[in-house]
Parts: structure tokens; sequence; C-alpha cells
């Protein structure tokens, strides 16, 4: 999928664990659902995070090629001891990562491009339903459903996020996450 409709998965998946209490809400856990969204596709210089870090992107991507080693099994692994890092330096803040680097790879196996899982014992893509084309129509539908769909979940789980004071009160305590801090009195 394109960059942006990971962003937007990542971000969304990691609300839902915040707003279920899971990664505690803030701005830092935030940059890393972003960044953990982002990162697999380190193994193309094409993607925003290739063009942000050419000398990692090219050597890769000549080697094992786009969607393989950093969207396999073997990248799961290594994403969890990055993560691990970053929750000694930060709390939450691997679990963001990990949670957004996750959702790169949900979000790629339901591209018809798949994701070579199994890389480097083989180069066979397994792909899901709905198999749609990357940067294609069906891309922007499936992004705007699951968006729908984790939205929705963020507010089963804790409505005032999407109320009108929560927003201003998160604004005037410099951007914490909404509803979790409480309204000036
Ligand atoms: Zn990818």
């Amino acid at each position: 999928m394109m960059g942006r409709s990971h962003i937007i998965i990542g971000v969304g998946v990691c609300g839902v664990l915040m707003a279920g209490g899971i990664i505690a809400p803030g701005r830092w856990e935030i940059i890393g659902a972003v960044a953990g969204s982002l990162a697999p596709d380190i193994d193309t210089p094409y993607s925003i995070i290739g063009r942000f870090l050419p000398f990692l992107a090219h050597p890769i991507h000549s080697i094992a090629g786009h969607r393989t080693a950093s969207h396999s099994a073997i990248g799961v692994m290594v994403a969890i001891a990055v993560s691990a890092g970053l929750e000694t330096w930060q709390a939450y803040l691997g679990l963001a990562f990990l949670a957004g680097y996750m959702a790169h790879i949900g979000a790629d196996l339901m591209t018809k491009e798949g994701c070579a899982m199994l890389y480097p014992l083989s180069r066979r893509r397994y792909t899901v339903w709905p198999s749609v084309q990357t940067g294609g129509k069906g891309e922007s539908l499936v992004v705007l459903i699951i968006a729908a769909m984790l939205g929705g979940m963020i507010y089963f789980l804790h409505p005032d996020v999407f109320a009108p004071a929560a927003w201003r009160a998160a604004l005037l305590s410099h951007l914490t996450f909404p509803g979790i801090v409480s309204p000036p009195a």
C-alpha cells in the first residue's frame, strides 16, 4: 500500500490500543506508530522512509527486493528487537512502533502484490482478501473502510475522544491524546 495508507491504518490501530488502555497515550507514541507504519518499506528507495534513508534502502532493495525481508517473519523479529530497545528508552514507544509495523504488514497482505512472509526460505508472495491493487481505487476504499472501523472501535472504547470539549482540552494541554486529559474547570 501507499505510505499515506499505512500511516492512517498504523495510527488508527495504535489509537484503538490507546483507547483500550494498552498503550499510554502521548505524542511520542503517535510518532512511534507513524515510524512503525512506514518502517517496513525501508526495502525500497521509492517509499517515504526509503527516500529519507537511501543509504539503507538501496542495498536492501538490491539484495532482497521489495516486500521480502522487512515484510517477513524475520522482519517482524527484528521489529520486536527494535521495539524492545525503544521501550527501554521510552515506555510504550516500542509498543506503538510495533503496532504500526504489524499493521503495515497486515495492510500489504491485503494487496495483490502480497508479502514474502517466509523470506529467505521462500520468495512466495502471500496475499489475503480483498487483494487490491496498490495505489488503486480499491486501496482507497479498503483504507476508508478500515479507518471507519478503527474509528468506530475507538469511539466504542473511549467515546470522549470525539467530544469537542475533549479536543479543546487536549489542545490546551499541549496536544496530549484527546479524551484522556480532564477539561479545564
Ligand atoms: Zn510495505
